[in-house]
Parts: C-alpha cells; sequence; structure tokens
C-alpha cells in the first residue's frame, strides 16, 4: 500500500497555499469525470501553452513571464484565490493534459525530448512564478530530498561555500544526494561532502528542473514501451488518434469560416496576396499560376485552405479554370473541387489542414511537388530566396528564420515570418495552421482599413489591398 505522505498526495487535494507546480507523480484521479470533448480541448490547451513558451523561452526571465502570464491565465489557469471546486478543477485539468501530452509525445525520440524541454521549461517558469513560503512548502512535500543545511554545517563549510558563484550565505543554502546535480557538479556549482551536495538557493530552480526532466525522461520511455497495450482501449481513441495525427485536429483548425473574408479568383490575384498567405500557400499558389498544373497535394493543401476563408467553390474553380488550358483536366478538377467542398462523392466536410498534418504528410512527396511547409522541406538557400520574394529583406530575421527552420521549429519559423511581414500587429501565439496566419493578416487589413477611415486617410499596403479586393 502506498504510504500517505505529502508528497504522495494526488495534486488536485493540494491546499490553497500548497505550490501550484507538480512532478506529476500521481496519474489523473480515476473518479474524476471528464468528457471527450472536454479530454481533447484540455490536450490542445496544454499545446498551446507548450508552444507559447517554444516561441519565447530564450528571451530574458522578465520577459518570459510576461509573456505567458496571460497565455495560462487562459489556457492552464491555477488560480490560488479561486474557490476550492474551481482549484481542484484546475488542478485535474493541468494533470490531465500533462498525461494527456505524454501519451502523444512518448513514442519517437525526438518528441520526448522536445516534451521534455518544454515542461521542464514550463515548470520552471510556474515554479519561479510562486510566492516563497509555496516554493518551501512544495519543496518539504515533494518527496526529493531537499534538507536545509544547519547553521552548524554553514559554519563548518562556510570558506567552502563562498567560494562558490552564486552563494549569498544569508539564504538558506540545501542538500540532498551529489548524484541530483551531477551538471551543477560538473560546471563547479555546488560543494560536495561525503556524497552530499550543498546547493545555495539561487540554484534551486535549475536544480529542481533538472529532478523534473530527469523523471519526465524516465517516465516517457516506461509509457513507450506499454504504449501499444493502450493501444487497445478505447476510451483512449481520441487522444491516441491526435497523438498520431500530430495534433492535426488542434487548435480550432476545423473551424468552418474563421474570418468573414470573402475572396473570390479575381481577388486572390488582385490582393497582395504575400500579405495574406503564408509561405506553404503563397508558393502553391505561385506555382499555379507558373506551371498550369497542380499535382493532387497541391490541390488538396491549396483548396481545403481556400475553402477555409469563406471563398465560395464556384470562385475557386474559376479560378483554377483560369489557369488550366487543357479542357478535360478542368473538369477532372471542377469534380475533386466539389468533392472538396463535400457537394459530390462521399459529401464528406473536409477541413482545413494544420500545420502538423502539412509537415507529415509531405514525408512521401515527390521533391518536385510544390505543397508541404517550406520552412520545413526547403534548403536554406532556397527558403532564403523564397523570403526575399515574400518581401523580407531584413537579414537579421532572415537568419532567424533559416535557424529556426533547421531545428524544426516550423511554427517559430512561420511566426517570425509573419512578424516581419506585419509590423505593428500585437504579438500572437505561435501560428499552428494556415488559417490562422491569413485570418490574423486578414483581420490587421480590416482594423488598419477602419483606421484609415476613421482619419480620412490612406491605409497603406493592408487597406489598399483589402479594397482592391473589392470587399467592401
Ligand atoms: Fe504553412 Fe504552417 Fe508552414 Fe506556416 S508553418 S508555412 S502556415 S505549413
Amino acid at each position: 500500500m502506498q504510504k500517505s505522505t505529502p508528497a504522495a498526495r494526488a495534486p488536485h487535494e493540494a491546499p490553497d497555499n500548497a505550490a501550484r507546480v507538480s512532478f506529476y507523480a500521481e496519474p489523473p484521479p480515476a473518479d474524476a469525470e471528464i468528457g471527450l470533448d472536454e479530454f481533447e480541448d484540455w490536450a490542445v490547451d496544454r499545446m498551446r501553452v507548450l508552444d507559447a513558451l517554444d516561441a519565447c523561452y530564450t528571451r530574458a526571465p522578465a520577459e518570459i513571464e510576461r509573456t505567458m502570464r496571460p497565455v495560462l491565465a487562459k489556457r492552464l489557469p491555477a488560480t490560488r484565490a479561486a474557490a476550492a471546486a474551481t482549484r481542484a478543477r484546475e488542478r485535474v485539468k493541468d494533470t490531465f493534459s500533462h498525461y494527456i501530452l505524454r501519451l502523444a509525445f512518448c513514442q519517437r525520440p525526438q518528441d520526448r525530448r522536445r516534451f521534455v524541454k518544454l515542461e521542464t521549461e514550463l515548470f520552471k517558469l510556474r515554479f519561479e512564478m510562486e510566492p516563497p513560503a509555496a516554493k518551501a512548502r512544495f519543496l518539504s512535500e515533494s518527496g526529493l530530498g531537499w534538507q536545509r543545511a544547519t547553521p552548524d554545517e554553514l559554519s563548518v563549510y562556510s570558506a567552502e561555500l563562498q567560494s562558490l558563484r552564486h552563494t549569498d550565505l544569508a539564504l538558506p543554502v540545501y542538500k540532498f544526494p551529489m548524484e541530483e546535480c551531477t551538471e551543477l557538479l560538473a560546471r563547479r556549482l555546488v560543494f560536495v561532502r561525503h556524497g552530499i551536495a550543498f546547493v545555495p538557493e539561487s540554484l534551486q530552480t535549475s536544480v529542481l528542473a533538472h529532478q523534473f526532466a530527469q523523471r519526465l525522461h524516465a517516465a516517457l520511455e516506461l509509457l513507450a514501451q506499454r504504449r501499444q497495450q493502450l493501444a487497445d482501449d478505447s476510451r483512449l481513441d481520441a487522444v491516441l488518434r491526435m497523438a498520431n495525427e500530430g495534433f492535426a485536429r488542434d487548435t480550432g483548425a476545423g473551424a468552418e469560416v474563421a474570418t468573414n473574408a470573402q475572396l473570390t479568383s479575381a481577388s486572390l490575384d488582385a490582393l497582395d496576396a504575400q500579405q495574406f498567405l503564408p509561405l506553404c500557400m503563397s508558393r502553391l499558389y505561385q506555382s499555379l499560376k507558373k506551371t498550369h498544373h497542380a499535382f493532387f497535394p497541391e490541390r488538396n493543401q491549396f483548396i481545403r485552405f481556400l475553402k477555409s476563408t469563406g471563398m465560395p467553390f464556384e470562385e475557386v474553380i474559376k479560378l483554377y479554370a483560369a489557369f488550366y488550358a487543357d479542357f478535360d483536366r478542368k473538369k477532372d478538377i471542377e469534380y475533386s473541387i466539389k468533392h472538396w467542398y463535400g457537394l459530390v462523392g462521399s459529401r464528406k466536410n473536409y477541413q482545413p489542414e494544420t500545420c502538423a498534418l502539412i509537415c507529415k504528410n509531405v514525408e512521401n512527396q515527390k521533391p518536385d511537388v510544390a505543397s508541404g511547409c517550406p520552412f520545413q522541406k526547403l534548403a536554406p538557400a532556397r527558403l532564403e530566396q523564397l523570403l526575399r520574394a515574400h518581401n523580407i529583406s531584413d537579414d537579421a530575421g532572415i537568419a532567424e528564420i533559416k535557424r529556426l527552420s533547421a531545428d524544426n521549429r516550423v511554427h517559430l519559423a512561420c511566426s517570425r515570418t509573419y512578424e516581419l511581414t506585419h509590423p505593428g500587429d500585437a504579438k500572437h501565439e505561435p501560428i499552428l495552421t494556415p488559417n490562422e496566419y491569413f485570418d490574423r493578416a486578414w483581420a490587421l487589413a480590416r482594423k488598419n482599413e477602419a483606421k484609415g477611415a476613421d482619419t480620412g486617410a490612406g491605409t497603406g499596403a493592408a487597406g489598399s489591398s483589402v479594397s482592391a479586393a473589392g470587399q467592401e
């Protein structure tokens, strides 16, 4: 039987003055009632938090906190002052969403590494945001073996401790087994005596984060071995499906039409398309115009995107008809457009593809096919060419985008591209679907247009583009 220690207490039972961080040693409570939709929404919310953190974790700590506070409050709240029931529900959500993503990311080593890195960053951020009393309580209840050095020990080892960087002896010094802080040991940041490491409080978060990462990594490896058994459990169908699709069904990508944009074939050409289309869609559009041809995966990606912007199917047919000279081909294309709009055949309501799905689908494609995500697919020199053709001339920005692409952080590369081409737009969460890119650009253009109307001044590129499209 499990020992009833504070450390063994399930996180949702934590009192209001407990820390709002966890090592997730306990799985979600078996008696918590979670609807299937909630189950998926929670996973998506946590993904959003991790993606937002991925976008900013290399910045200064104060800026990370400023960026992440509203994201956490919206997606993963942990309200200390809330009623007990709300607090308990928030904690259940935190634990559940963490475990759902464990399932999703346990299989491939690169996914495990990424998940551990981001969850560890999240742990560090949340721990740093805790008041001192909650931190102390977490340490004493965590079961991690942290103990404060006694005044006698501080006095005996004062010379050694003072020789360490980052040590302020007015603050507590902690001690625990040296195996738990090998990294700090290698960097000579802690002092060891008889197998016990003495760690100044300033390094507490680093050590905890290291412990968190090690435990999570081990748990994921174990889970990966068991996942096949879990795949037979029908209760987990939804989350495993999401995991298999790389969270393709995430973030409202399935929203039928997110803007009130009414694109037409003529307006798409008249628009400064580069202003509204993400790099992947801009590339498909240019390829269609240039080659008068579109392979199936190119049509699949572009038409589903256009459908989700609200473009009527007749306009998509016109668009392709304008570029295809071969009449028989036109008939085929017309049928397939109607098919994607759910008007013929299986009448399935096809949703736009998310970036994750676009990146996944590219694996079996021929190299000359223009579909896929350019940040994932293109060599650095070709990507740079495309970015410059996309009106980006900022050398540092281009270098950053290339670096992010080389690291396979396509969402961030795309978000940075958006920032560089839409200066002045407020910072957003990272882009996860091509339609998000379009929606933001469209909303910005309308905002600028409204501002221009208020002042009676011109609206700049964005506003004039919308007007040129005849959207009024
Ligand atoms: Fe398109 Fe997504 Fe790649 Fe951006 S990140 S270019 S929206 S697939």
